[in-house]
């Protein structure tokens, strides 16, 4: 066990506006303790907005700090990613002393959950919006990622840069998803490469439209609104709007992983071009599509992902799918049954999976749950109703 049971050092960066009045809006920088950008662009915002003499404010602005440990050490963690294993099974376990072993992230993950969990209280059933902000290794322009559900939809699509889908669902628990399942909207927002101070500039943007979007403010008095709006659309210019996750490469320190250099996000790769090596020899593009978040110098287990354009139009059906509650017909199909012990959840038969593809599961709203055996589970995403409290 690490020596951190005495830490009393608070998440919290700063808080504006009155809890209940509104909407709150969480915003957390630093999940990762080198990406110090989402620190800096909370502060700024809480800063200028104290500066300003707003003739009204509706909800709650609150700004948290990620991994306090290894932001302290400028490192992306101590012990492991803290942007996984975010499950509340986890948490009553730590929090009931069932867990002997407690590494430097899971009781941060304690106090961030507390901290959290009495904003969503203070919140008095005003919807809650969850902002993780993060920057990378590579270069490029700033974008969204969040679980598929509607209210996350709607929420990511007012902000004017690109949208990737499926991130989440490669990684193991992020924190995204936990905030969702405690009935949070939420979302992640790459801003751009970790030191370039644009990055920090893009962060800045999309919080002030985020508290324009749920009209917390009135957009006329925030100073330059319409510079923020551009500099997020001049950041994101010709890039496809929506691209969905078709590929993740694993990495473990063993693998001696290098990224080619001068790869940035959205980048167009084709089928067979060298990406980047590892012990085993040159790794190359198995389809065509873009390169999304690839690892140059970085700790962690994603080398890179590849992610492909999907249409609007798949959108608009995905929404009638869901309205209509069409996955109740799902187990029609030979290979698809439900999970008798764990709630929104189907089995799937390997051949059936195979053939649909995902995609025909994401339309209506489910992921692939990773890591589960010889069975594929598919799990409906959904907004909680905080009953965990
Ligand atoms: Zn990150």
């Amino acid at each position: 066990m690490k020596h951190k049971e005495e830490k009393i050092e608070s998440h919290l960066i700063g808080r504006f506006g009155n809890p209940g009045t509104g909407p709150a809006i969480i915003c957390l920088g630093g999940i990762h303790g080198d990406e110090k950008a989402g620190v800096h662009a909370i502060e700024s915002v809480l800063n200028e907005i104290d500066q300003l003499d707003l003739s009204s404010f509706f909800g709650e602005l609150i700004g948290l700090k990620g991994n306090i440990s290894a932001l302290e050490k400028d490192i992306r963690f101590i012990d492991r990613d803290f942007n996984r294993s975010w499950d509340i099974k986890n948490i009553n376990k730590i929090l009931s002393g069932g867990m002997t072993h407690l590494v430097s992230e899971d009781l941060e993950m304690i106090e961030l959950y507390n901290e959290v969990k009495s904003i969503i209280q203070n919140a008095k059933g005003h919807p809650v919006f969850f902002l993780d902000l993060h920057t990378s290794t590579a270069k490029g322009s700033p974008f969204i990622c969040f679980g598929d559900t509607i209210p996350n939809r709607n929420f990511a699509m007012k902000f004017p840069v690109p949208i990737i889908l499926g991130l989440e669902e490669h990684l193991n628990k992020p924190l995204i998803e936990f905030m969702t399942e405690l009935g949070c909207i939420s979302m992640a927002v790459e801003g751009g490469q970790h030191h370039d101070v644009s990055s920090m500039q893009n962060l800045v943007s999309i919080i002030w439209l985020a508290l324009t979007h749920e009209n917390m403010i009135n957009r006329r008095e925030i100073p330059g609104i319409n510079s923020h709006i551009a500099r997020l659309q001049k950041a994101v210019n010709g890039l496809p709007m929506i691209t969905e996750i078709k590929f993740r490469h694993e990495i473990s320190p063993d693998d001696r992983f290098i990224m080619k250099s001068g790869y940035k996000n959205f980048q167009p790769i084709f089928p067979g071009e060298q990406i980047a090596s590892d012990k085993s020899g040159a790794i190359k593009a198995n389809i065509l599509g873009r390169i999304i978040l690839p690892l140059y110098q970085g700790l962690g287990n994603d080398g890179f992902f590849v992610g492909k354009e999907i249409k609007p139009f798949w959108f608009s059906v995905s929404v009638l799918l869901r309205k209509f509650r069409l996955d109740n017909l799902l187990p029609l199909f030979p290979g698809i049954r439900k999970s008798l012990d764990q709630k929104h959840t189907f089995i799937l038969n390997k051949k059936l999976a195979k053939w649909l593809g995902f995609n025909f599961f994401h339309l209506f709203g489910y992921r692939l749950i990773p890591n589960t055996g010889q069975e594929i589970l598919i799990k409906k995403r959904v907004h909680g109703n905080k009953i965990t409290f």
